[in-house]
Order: structure tokens, then C-alpha cells, then sequence
């Protein structure tokens, strides 16, 4: 390969790398306690697999990943766990999430481990080892790595290592590839053997000689077909579409994915993690960790997850005037909420902060325009123009200027001669969205759950509705048989008749015409008619709910009554009698 290609913007910060690079890499002690958040890679969070009680050996799985989109994580060292619960995380924003809390027992012993070979293996059956052994990108991204080592579909692919480690301070990919540069490119072979990769490029830059020098002589004795690029040391170099770039000169361009052309990129830390999952079968539960800034013995160090950024800080001898920790570099790093968050998946620095070393920025002036952060910006943004839109909080404006294409890197605010603090605006934009899109999938999910609850009630009204439909039809029906009296309706007494009306009314007799009664002489009044017919009903269920004290007489009973009768009529013709005589 010849010259490496140019990638447009960037900048060139005082690297500050040599005082942690005079040592070697050291192995960080264990701590009294470690913390192991759950969620330490982009995806779901992993199921915790242990409680607090249980006793647990160094590499056990303590939480299962959660699906396909996630990566498992284990316990560093064995020892007891003491509590599952929320603990402040590595984050800026000092919110506590699920960790499993480990007291170490100073035994360090191991699960038994099982080792693979690759080539004996199924893509797929690599792609879980894998993700249960929690493996991620440890450039800084922790995408589970397992979800990116596939075979291009229909072209060959490019295998990029990234080794250009371009942050201020940060020294830990340069130191891994001086002392481990064999165990990266065995993994590097594996990923070969995933991508069906025909090129692997390792890209370093020109600032990091002796990591070039290993990683050429690791290839020669390995015997490999891999190239070793040395790239301009110019910030940042080492951001995946910048590096693609410069070793291939593709560019990818917004919204599109490096696959798209045939290329894949992976930082060496994590081939070398692969390496170890694969070949020697252990999970992924420590990294090297560069600690430096304001301390006496800044260096690297081989660091568990889950000890406190603060054990690191004092076996690196942090300075009394440290007033901050920062995880990351200058440029992309977090203020972490207190020095003593866990160290994580992704915590590829620690860097002690003092007011000397990092003074006050001067206060933030308006924006003049000056375009000065365009000229920089590696991904060919309009930062000043994204910054005005995130100011006025018109987020839609901003992803416009594609501001989801926008890398962090701080290069635009490091040039701005108004000391804006660019990124922070970009950030606060993303979030904003994030934030509007996750309210919007809840929005939608309320009002799905509101349709669904007025559909059922209105097809329960509908139900309800036809069943008292097909009771009156039924009621109709019977009310026209009963309309059919099997004798000329006699007169019904007085009292019965309102009576009567309101149960014909009731049970929809009105609706039955004056021809219901086919024995009795039609009523000119069809409304008369449909009274009468209805007080000969009442009359006819007034006879049947009658009693009956006129049936099964005794023989001195009927007699009784004949008696009864007799006087009656006696009275009766007496009356009669009487009032002939009056009208005398
Ligand atoms: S560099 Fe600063 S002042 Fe200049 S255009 Fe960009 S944001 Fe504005
Ligand atoms: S922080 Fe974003 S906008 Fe600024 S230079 Fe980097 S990529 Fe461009």
C-alpha cells in the first residue's frame, strides 16, 4: 500500500502520551470491593444471574445478555456478592443502575475455562461465544462486537485494526500492541476468518514507533498477509470513518455504514479480547487502562471491572490538588459524578483533573461566524450552523445538519475563538431527540392503548345493543300471538283498565293492528281496539293467577254455597222489590 489517503478537518492537540508509555503495563490490585454494573455495552440490559449470599468464581457469568443486542457480563475475580443493586455509574449524568457487588477473596480463582478452535467452529457458534463472553468494542463505542463479524453478502471485505489511538493522553492501545501485538493479530485472525476478509490493514500513527515496529514483527512471525499503515498523527485519526479513509480512501458517507463498502473496523484492544475469548476461552472481564493527568506515576494498568476509578488513582499517586476525575481524554472524555464509579467496558483512561492542569475556559462568547469549525470538522458538518439550531432548541433543524453524523470530537470547540463549548450543544440536542423520540414511542403506545379500550367498549355496546334488539323481537312475537283471543273480549271491569293500558304500552302491543282479534267485531277505532285487546288480557292473567276456591268442594261446602246463593237472592229480589215501591 502507498501513501495513506487525507481525511478533511482535524487538529493537533499537545498529545501528552509519553509520560504514561515509560512503563510497562502493570496489573492493577485487587480492591477491597468492585462494583460490576450490568449495563456496560450499547443494547439491553443483561439479566442479573446471582443474589446477594452467593459465592462466585472469576469469570463466572453474572448476567445474561439481554437478546441479541447485548453482551453478558462477569464476575473479575472470585469472592461473595454482597449486594445486587443500583450504584452510581461511569456516567456524567450520576444516575445509578443494577451492578452486582462483589467482596473479593483474595484467591482470584478462576471457572474452569474452555477453550476453542475457530476453525471447528460455525459462524454462529463463534457469534455466541462471543456475545456470552460479554466481548465489545473497547475503542470506546462497546457495540457487541459478535453483531459486526459477519461475511459481506456479496463482496469481499477489508478488515481494518484500529491502533491510530489519537486522544491526548490516552496510551493504552499503543501500549497493548507493544507488549501483546502477536495475541491482537491472532485475533484479528479469527475476525479474518468471520468477515472472509481478503485485506487486514492495522493502522497506527506515526507518534507511536515501537507499537508500529511489534505489530510488523508480530505479523512477520506469524507469517500472516497483513499490512501495517502508519498514519499522519493528526486528531482524530483514529475515528473509525476517519481511519477507513486514510487507509483505503472510501469515504463513507452520511447515513451510510462502512459495510456498505466492503469495510469493517475494529479497535486492536478489542481482537486482542477476542483472542482471549476464542483461543484461551476466558470472558472479557478486565482491559488496560491508561491513567495519567495529575498524578506522580502515571501509566498503564490491566484493570478489573468493577474497581474503583479511585483504587487506580492512588496506585498511580493522584496529586492532593486532584479536584476531578475524567474518564476518556481531554477531548471526548466525561466528568465522572465521584472518583470512586467503577471502572467499565469502556473506561479506556482515567485522568485526574486539577484547576492547574485544566484551567477555567475563558466565558463563552457569541458566535461570529467565522467558520473556523467547519474547516476542522472531520465529518464535514456545519457545526456553527447546528449549534445556532440546538441554542433555539429547533431539534428537527439540527438533525438536518445531520448532527447524528457528528462524532464528538470536540475538534470545531477546540478552534472556536468564542470558546463555545460546541459539543456540549450537540449533545444536549441528541438527547433532546432521544428523549422526544422515547416520549413519542410512549405517545403512540398510550394512544394504541386508548383505541384499543374505545374499540372494545364500543363493540361491547354493539353486543349489548343486539341482545335487547333480539329480546323486544321476541317480546313482539309474543305479544302478536297473545293479541289472539279465543273468544269475543267480554267487558272488563273499570279498575282493571289503566292497568291494562300501561302493559299493553309496555310490551309493544300498539304496534299490533285492530285485526288481532278476529272472533270480535271489529272496532272502527283501531287504538280502542288495541286497548281492549290489552284489557282482555289482563282479565285472562288476572283469571289464571286467580285461586281457585271453587274447585274440590266437600259435599257440606256446595251446599254451603247453594245456601249462600239463595239468600243472596232473596236480598237481591227484596231490593228489587223495594225500590219498585219507591218509584210507586
Ligand atoms: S468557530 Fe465558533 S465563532 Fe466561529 S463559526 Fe464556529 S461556532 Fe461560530
Ligand atoms: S464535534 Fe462534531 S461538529 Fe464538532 S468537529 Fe467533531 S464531528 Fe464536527
Amino acid at each position: 500500500m502507498g501513501k495513506p489517503f487525507d481525511f478533511h478537518g482535524g487538529v493537533k492537540p499537545q498529545t501528552n502520551k509519553a509520560q504514561s508509555t515509560r512503563e510497562a503495563i502493570a496489573v492493577a490490585s485487587l480492591p477491597s470491593q468492585m462494583v460490576v454494573p450490568l449495563h456496560q455495552s450499547i443494547g439491553g440490559t443483561p439479566h442479573p444471574l446471582v443474589q446477594a449470599g452467593e459465592r462466585v468464581l472469576k469469570g463466572q457469568r453474572i448476567g445474561a445478555a439481554d437478546g441479541n443486542v447485548s453482551a453478558a457480563v462477569h464476575a473479575p475475580t472470585s469472592g461473595t456478592v454482597i449486594a445486587v443493586e443500583p450504584r452510581v455509574m461511569a456516567h456524567t449524568s450520576g444516575l445509578a443502575m443494577l451492578s452486582v457487588v462483589i467482596e473479593p477473596d483474595g484467591e482470584d480463582a478462576w471457572l474452569p475455562l474452555s477453550p476453542s478452535n475457530y476453525h471447528s467452529l460455525q459462524g454462529d457458534e463463534i457469534r455466541d461465544l462471543l456475545r456470552d463472553a460479554g466481548v465489545v468494542g473497547l475503542g470506546g463505542a462497546v457495540f457487541p462486537s459478535h453483531l459486526k463479524l459477519k461475511a459481506g453478502k456479496d463482496k469481499r471485505m477489508t478488515l481494518v485494526l484500529n491502533g491510530a489511538e489519537c486522544e491526548p493522553y490516552i496510551t493504552c492501545d499503543d501500549m497493548l500492541m507493544r507488549e501483546r501485538a502477536q495475541d491482537i493479530l491472532r485475533g484479528g485472525q479469527i475476525m479474518r476468518h468471520m468477515l472472509g476478509a481478503d485485506t487486514v490493514l492495522i493502522g497506527i500513527e506515526d507518534n507511536k514507533p515501537e507499537a508500529a515496529a511489534a505489530m510488523r514483527a508480530a505479523v512477520a512471525a506469524l507469517g500472516e498477509d497483513m499490512q501495517v499503515v502508519v498514519v499522519p498523527t493528526r486528531y482524530p485519526a483514529g475515528g473509525a470513518k476517519q481511519l477507513i479513509r486514510s487507509l483505503t480512501g472510501i469515504e463513507v458517507p452520511h447515513g451510510k455504514r462502512s459495510t456498505d463498502y466492503g469495510v469493517q473496523c475494529f479497535n486492536v484492544g478489542t481482537a486482542y479480547a477476542i483472542h482471549e475469548t476464542i483461543n484461551l476461552g476466558r470472558p472479557l472481564i478486565s482491559r488496560i487502562v491508561t491513567v495519567s493527568g495529575n498524578v506522580e506515576r502515571p501509566r498503564n494498568y490491566e484493570v478489573l471491572f468493577g474497581t474503583p476509578m479511585s483504587h487506580l488513582l492512588r496506585l498511580a499517586g493522584a496529586k492532593p490538588d486532584t479536584d476531578r476525575t475524567v474518564m476518556g481524554g481531554p477531548m471526548m472524555g466525561y466528568l465522572m459524578p465521584k472518583p470512586d464509579v467503577p471502572v467499565v467496558k469502556a473506561t479506556n483512561c482515567v485522568i485526574a483533573g486539577s484547576r492547574a492542569l485544566f484551567p477555567p475556559p475563558p466565558p463563552e462568547m457569541p458566535c461570529i461566524r467565522c467558520t473556523a469549525c467547519v474547516d476542522v470538522c472531520p465529518a464535514d458538518l456545519q457545526p456553527h450552523e447546528m449549534y445556532w439550531f440546538a441554542r433555539a432548541k429547533n431539534f428537527g433543524k439540527t438533525q438536518e445538519y445531520h448532527v447524528f453524523d457528528c462524532i464528538e470530537c470536540g475538534c470545531c470547540a477546540y478552534v472556536c475563538p468564542s470558546h463555545i463549548p460546541l459539543v456540549d450543544y450537540y449533545r444536549f440536542a441528541k438527547t433532546e431527540i432521544w428523549a422526544r423520540e422515547r416520549n413519542k414511542d410512549a405517545a403512540d403506545q398510550a394512544r394504541e392503548r386508548f383505541e384499543f379500550r374505545t374499540l372494545r367498549e364500543q363493540r361491547e355496546k354493539e353486543e349489548k345493543a343486539a341482545k335487547l334488539a333480539v329480546k323486544a323481537a321476541a317480546g313482539r312475537q309474543t305479544a302478536e300471538k297473545r293479541v289472539v283471543p279465543p273468544a269475543p273480549p267480554p267487558a272488563a271491569p273499570a279498575d282493571a283498565r289503566p292497568a291494562a293500558v300501561a302493559a299493553a304500552r309496555a310490551e309493544g302491543a300498539l304496534a299490533v293492528t285492530a285485526d288481532a282479534a278476529p272472533g270480535a267485531a271489529p272496532s272502527p277505532d283501531p287504538k280502542k281496539a288495541l286497548i281492549e285487546a290489552a284489557i282482555e288480557r289482563a282479565r285472562q292473567q288476572r283469571e289464571a293467577i286467580a285461586p281457585k276456591n271453587t274447585e274440590n268442594l266437600t259435599a257440606a261446602q256446595k251446599a254451603e254455597i247453594v245456601e249462600i246463593e239463595a239468600r243472596r237472592a232473596k236480598i237481591r229480589e227484596r231490593a228489587r222489590t223495594h225500590d219498585e215501591d219507591a218509584r210507586q
